[in-house]
């Protein structure tokens, strides 16, 4: 599997981990598209389907939760964004929610 969010959970790629536990990694994104741009992924290589079980659906529910605690910590929380990027968006399969916040002025509309 060449997934990179699978690399970087297994530490095959360096990332800059901001939160870990048994079954999610978050991380700081490498293209930062906001002050705070963090990435929260499950460990288990995951992708959107029309059938996602509710295993699946709880990591989705975690993933929320931890990423709203780590804006409280990095103290964001009253400005950020929670997004997540669904099938053909060019974007990276393996599901993973990004977190963004930090702006010191005008918030953007739309920049993802
Ligand atoms: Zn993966």
């Amino acid at each position: 599997m060449s997934c990179i969010f699978c690399k970087i959970v297994k530490k095959e790629i360096p990332s800059d981990v901001v939160y870990e536990d048994e079954e999610i990694l978050g991380f700081k994104d490498v293209n930062p598209e906001a002050p705070v741009h963090l990435l929260f992924v499950p460990k288990k290589h995951i992708e959107w389907t029309d059938k996602l079980s509710e295993k699946d659906l709880f990591f989705l529910a975690k993933l929320l939760s931890i990423a709203k605690k780590v804006a409280i910590e990095k103290n964001i929380f009253k400005a950020c964004k929670f997004i997540f990027n669904v099938g053909n968006t060019g974007d990276i399969l393996h599901i993973h929610l990004h977190l963004l916040g930090g702006w010191k002025e005008k918030i953007p509309r739309h920049n993802i």
